[in-house]
């Protein structure tokens, strides 16, 4: 379980976030929702400690990670550019979270290909992220952020660099991994048919605040602004 509570991010004078609260189940995926701009990028990297919040604490479980180095925390990362090194191979790629930590080659090699088996690229450890498709670059990226066994995968718009068909298939696939593994997730998108379709909970922002917290189906059904309603009816 991860709770953020009174989280305040400035930049200087700017106020992007104000005071937010929000509480991921465990196992849960919760999405991060809004438009561009609001918000949700910003919370993501407080989260995995990236940036500094300005106010509040941020708990994984019982424990206050709050200032935590971002090394420190039990947290996996996908990014919309997936940031695969090119140089190294897909194997590589996905072990080297456990190469900087000096685990041995054999038991890394066990648990890459305990990895590659979950996200389905056993046949495509030799290649290079050149030889990729994007949908495979975003198994590998998927499967490195998830091989220290992290408490929580952060996921920030991990499909907006697919195409539509692909964008389809990795909206289950993102999901079946997170259900086969129990994971707590976090998924930042502004596409609301990917949150409503992906997430176990939505909570909608709008600049640098909640404005509804739901499931997709009760958010759906009762929208409790016009904004609320506007956003989940038309994509921006
Ligand atoms: P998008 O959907 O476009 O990715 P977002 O919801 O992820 O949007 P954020 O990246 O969290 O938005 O940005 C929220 C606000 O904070 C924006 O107004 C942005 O300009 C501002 N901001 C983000 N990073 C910085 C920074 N390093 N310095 C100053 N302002 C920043
Ligand atoms: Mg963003």
């Amino acid at each position: 379980k991860l709770r953020l509570e009174n989280f305040t991010k400035r930049f200087g004078a700017l106020t992007v976030i104000e005071e937010m609260d929000l509480t991921v189940e465990s196992g849960e995926m919760m999405a991060l929702l809004g438009p561009s701009g609001c918000g949700k990028s910003t919370t993501l990297f407080a989260v995995c400690g990236i940036h500094k919040m300005s106010g509040g604490k941020l708990y994984f479980g019982d424990s206050d990670v709050t200032t935590l180095p971002a090394q420190e925390r039990s947290v996996g990362v996908v990014f919309q550019n997936y940031a695969l090194y090119p140089h190294m191979t897909v194997e590589q790629n996905i072990g080297f979270p456990l190469k900087v930590q000096r685990m041995s080659k054999s038991n890394i090699r066990a648990e890459v290909e305990r990895l590659a088996d979950l996200v389905q690229i056993g046949e495509l450890l030799d290649r290079r992220p050149a030889q990729l498709s994007g949908g495979q670059q975003q198994r590998v990226a998927l499967a490195r952020a998830m091989i220290r066994k992290p408490d929580v995968l952060l996921l920030d718009e991990p499909l907006a660099n697919l195409d539509a068909k692909l964008r389809l298939e990795m909206r289950s696939e993102i999901r079946r991994i997170q259900r086969e593994t129990g994971i707590t997730a976090i998924l930042v998108t502004h596409d609301q048919v990917e949150a409503m379709s992906m997430c176990d909970r939505i909570a909608l922002m709008r600049d640098g605040k909640i404005v509804q917290l739901d499931t997709p189906e009760q958010m759906y059904n009762n929208p409790r602004s016009q904004f609320v309603a506007g956003f989940l009816g038309n994509p921006p």
